[in-house]
């Protein structure tokens, strides 16, 4: 069968019940969700006035936290701060950190040295550290070298304003609880993004998951999921300001469950409800797990052409001895099933994965395991870590660190390498086609290109013609490097 979309949807697996269902489904949230005519515009962009106090943020990790940020900004400019991107001028400097990695804490020490500096210089400002390793090491923080004035876990923003105003009288402005509620639903997000086109919509927080090796449920808290008539006013407020792509955020998305007074709904009926902002609004979500991921999911991806045909589904290692050590709950085997249901439901569509290479106990045949099935899959695209341990993780308690640092380090580049390869041959099959493609800026390596990406979220790079940013055209591919694809506009 082929939909209006022109996507096709197979007879064995998509039958006339579940077509039922869905437009069933399709009734029902209509009418509880009855969208407005007009969506009013609201600025969402920051405010800059000379005469008020600037604040500086610096932003580190996953994409959770560049929206974290946005709410910061939101918060604190509603408190009369406006935000400044030259640090020299700041009176506050506050950097949101990521914990994920030890590496990426040490990027944030090396940052604070040099805050250091700008603080002996103009000794009046304040210096805040926000987010993951605010949670993780407050004391730490607290006792360097007196740099510190604010400490500010994930779920406490709402509390800035009075932290700051701790902090300017001399107290330590600290507040690191976590809340089992805190969605941060009602505010507006500052945009602080670049382009104007695409922008993040945390759908959820927190996460339940306990994958052994991760510092996310300890440094984030449970997981716990925002109001949908929230999320949707969001994106009709980026729709009216011009935006034409979301993309919604959460740990593991496809366990979004709402249950208000008289709705429940989940992450499928959510997708489905932001498609139909506006068919000209882009939608992509991130991250899936593949324990998670539903065929009603998928069917909604295939319904609706404004959701992204690009799925990420970490797979983390190849191997199910690996996945069980790492409490991923799902197996090989099950992983494949799931790319099957991808591959057979929507009938183009691209994926992309985490792996994490050196885990506990993982011997050569693990790692061939995840080589394999990487060529299996045929990922277009992958994250890939060695594992870094994290302290009071399940996997530091109860597991050694045991693969050695230049084991780890040759495992990570054969998955590197191949990797590249997959990638290559992916933007390979695409030359000679054409694509339809959201501009989203100015190429960084001429002023003469644009850059946008594809539904199946590839960077293409073309001559910019008569386009303009936030413009939906068509490119024809006409060549490749293994990161970019490059072309032309075409009618279509
Ligand atoms: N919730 C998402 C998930 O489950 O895939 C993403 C979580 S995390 C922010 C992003 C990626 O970091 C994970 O998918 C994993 O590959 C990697 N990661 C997490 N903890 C790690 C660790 N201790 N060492 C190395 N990589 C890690
Ligand atoms: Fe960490 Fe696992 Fe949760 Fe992802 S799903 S944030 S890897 S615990």
């Amino acid at each position: 069968m082929m939909l209006s979309n022109g996507r096709a949807i197979y007879h064995n697996c998509f039958t006339f019940c579940e077509f039922a269902i869905t437009f069933a489904k399709n009734n029902r949230m209509s009418s509880l969700f009855n969208k407005p005519k007009s969506i009013e515009f609201k600025n969402i962009k920051p405010v800059y006035r000379e005469n008020l106090p600037k604040l500086y943020i610096e932003t580190y990790g996953c994409q959770m936290n560049v929206s974290d940020s946005e709410v910061v900004a939101s918060i604190m400019q509603s408190n009369g701060y406006v935000i400044t991107e030259r640090i020299e001028e700041a009176d506050i400097v506050l950097i949101n950190t990521c914990s994920i990695r030890d590496n990426a804490e040490q990027r944030v020490w090396g940052r604070l040295d040099i805050f250091r500096l700008e603080k002996k210089k103009r000794p009046s400002i304040l210096v805040g550290v926000i987010g993951c390793m605010a949670e993780r090491l407050r004391e730490e923080l607290m006792d360097h070298d007196k740099l510190v004035d604010l400490v500010v876990g994930p779920d406490a923003y709402r509390e800035l304003p009075q932290l700051v105003r701790a902090a300017e009288s001399g107290q330590k402005g600290i507040n690191v609880l976590l809340s089992r509620e805190e969605t941060y639903a009602e505010i507006s997000p500052i945009r602080l993004d670049k382009n104007g086109v695409s922008a993040f919509i945390s759908i959820m927080r927190g996460c339940n998951n306990m994958c052994s090796y991760c510092v996310v449920p300890y440094t984030r808290g449970a997981e716990r999921s925002r109001d949908p008539k929230t999320i949707l006013r969001e994106a009709e407020e980026l729709f009216a300001n011009g935006y034409r792509e979301v993309t919604l955020l959460g740990q593991n998305v496809n366990s979004y469950r709402w249950k208000g007074q008289d709705e429940d709904t989940n992450f499928a009926e959510l997708l489905e409800m932001v498609a139909q902002v506006s068919p000209s609004l882009r939608v992509r979500f991130s991250t899936s797990h593949p324990k998670d991921i539903s065929d009603e999911v998928l069917y909604t991806i295939a319904m609706y052409e404004n959701i992204c045909n690009n799925i990420h589904l970490p797979v983390q290692s190849g191997s199910s001895r690996i996945l069980k050590l790492m409490n991923r709950n799902y197996t090989r085997d099950f992983y494949m099933e799931r790319i099957r249901a991808i591959r057979h439901i929507l009938s183009d569509c691209s994926i992309s994965t985490d792996i994490i290479t050196g885990f506990c106990t993982e011997t050569e045949e693990d790692h061939q395991d995840t080589l394999s099935l990487m060529e299996w899959v045929n990922f277009d695209f992958a994250y890939m870590f060695k594992y870094s341990e994290r302290p009071n993780t399940k996997a530091s308690r109860h597991l050694t660190d045991d693969v050695p640092e230049e084991i780890k380090t040759k495992r990570l580049n054969e998955i590197i390498l191949l990797q590249h390869k997959l990638s290559e041959l992916s933007k390979k099959k695409d030359v000679g086609k054409s694509f339809e493609v959201l501009v989203e800026g100015e190429s960084k390596r001429s002023a003469e290109y644009y850059y946008g990406r594809t539904s199946y979220n590839k960077v293409v790079v073309f001559p910019k013609e008569s386009c303009r940013i936030g413009d939906y055209i068509y490119v024809e591919i006409s060549d490749c490097t293994p990161a970019t694809l490059i072309g032309k506009i075409v009618e279509e």
